[in-house]
């Protein structure tokens, strides 16, 4: 929701006479009591988990108002993705605030965190953050922990992070173990097999992969070892141009990611009414659409917000920075229009603002066509603005 918007929004709810946006009130309408509305849905398996979920979820990450939440649960959609950092745990909190008064059996949630195994301190502090999670969620378990990026995999395989997955199982912590990615590596779904740990694999999915068919293959091998999966970044940052200021058409992009039937469902991130409507719109009618697939292909080779996360770039750069996270930081800033998540994801990195200083001329060439330097000088500056001023 736009603050335009989400102002109006607010100050008619507040003098109790809700004009609200067509989409929440189509959901209001349908909403019996407390419990989920039934404009159907269709449902897929996740894996071995056995959790038969609709294919549209929501990805909550960075929607503040319930009231959203509430339209979507409404409207039939049972299963919530955050995660523990998500609005520093606000989001977290958001969602135990407006749960806790729902049958456990009527949704189901997953969060994710991030320790580094090969830190002295790992096992209290991973265990203190499932813990804290758990606290701000008031739940008693989770139905899916993910370790949260696990972008490399030599941690994914480290047995004392397997160690402590299996005992948040043990302890009913956490129903099902998962992980996500954003790097989407092949290599990184054939380590999680080899562990029999992993349940669930979050990863990032949609029209505009390079490594489509090798990632394809590997999804199938996870699914035959009874792994399920589920779509991320769907939308490839939301805007059509580089610039961000054309939105992305989600309802095409979720009819193209459910074509494959290995995905049991999508999360994309919908914060405001508009956009939920849109990705209903897509769950209810979700063949692909010869409409859809034109314009999906018009856009397969454009230059988008999305980074495709090959990392190729690392090590073309003389200073060897985390390009990828910093193109995905980019995104959340002028694709999301989330500026707070965009500095927080820098300041994880320790970006100071001045990383290509005196650089004379970036080495850098991007397959995707991104003129890297230039998006890092738009994007770190953010990381001196202070947080008050940022949504
Ligand atoms: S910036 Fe380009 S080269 Fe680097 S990870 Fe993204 S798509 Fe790959
Ligand atoms: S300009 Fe920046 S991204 Fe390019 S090579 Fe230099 S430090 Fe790396």
């Amino acid at each position: 929701m736009n603050r335009r918007k989400f102002l109006s929004f607010s100050a008619l709810a507040g003098a109790g006479a809700v004009v609200a946006p067509q989409a929440a009130m189509a959901a209001v309408k349908s909403q019996p009591a407390e419990g989920n509305a039934k404009m159907p849905i269709a449902t897929r398996v996740l894996g071995r988990t056995g959790m038969e979920i609709p294919i549209l979820s929501m990805g909550v990450m960075r929607a503040d108002n319930p009231a959203v939440v509430r339209a979507a649960y409404n409207a039939g959609i049972t299963h919530f993705d955050t995660a523990h950092g998500y609005q520093n745990g606000k989001n977290e909190e958001m969602l135990g605030t407006f749960f806790k008064d729902k049958d456990r059996s009527t949704f189901t949630l997953a969060t994710k965190g991030k320790a580094d195994p090969r830190s002295a301190n790992f096992e209290p502090e991973y265990e203190s953050l499932l813990n804290t999670s758990l606290r701000r969620l008031q739940m008693d378990y989770v139905d899916i922990f993910y370790f949260h990026a696990a972008d490399d995999v030599e941690t994914l395989m480290n047995p004392r992070l397997l160690a402590m997955l299996k005992k948040f199982k043990d302890d009913g912590k956490a129903r099902h173990i998962g992980f996500s990615t954003h790097a989407h590596k092949p290599a990184q779904i054939d380590a999680a097999i080899a562990t029999g740990i992993f349940e669930v694999c979050l990863i990032s999915y949609n029209f505009k992969l390079k490594i489509l068919p090798e990632l394809d293959a590997a999804i199938q091998r996870g699914v035959e070892a009874g792994m399920g999966f589920v779509a991320m970044k769907t939308m490839v940052g939301g805007a059509e141009d580089a610039e961000g200021s054309k939105r992305i058409n989600g309802a095409s992009c979720l009819r193209w990611v459910w074509q494959n039937p290995n995905i049991t469902t999508a999360i994309p991130g919908f914060t405001s009414f508009d956009l939920l409507d849109n990705c209903l719109e897509a769950a209810h009618a979700p063949s692909l659409h010869p409409a859809d697939a034109k314009y999906l292909a018009g856009l397969q080779n454009r230059e988008t917000l999305y980074c495709q996360h090959c990392g190729n770039c690392v090590s073309q750069c003389v200073r060897h920075l985390p390009i990828p996270t910093m193109m995905r930081a980019y995104m959340y800033n002028f694709g999301y229009k989330h500026p707070s998540l965009s500095k927080e994801t820098l300041m994880e990195l320790a970006v100071t603002g001045n990383e290509c200083a005196g650089c004379r001329a970036c080495t850098v060439h991007c397959p995707s066509g991104f003129k890297v330097a230039e998006k890092i000088a738009a994007i770190t500056p953010i990381v001196n603005v202070p947080s008050y001023y940022l949504t």
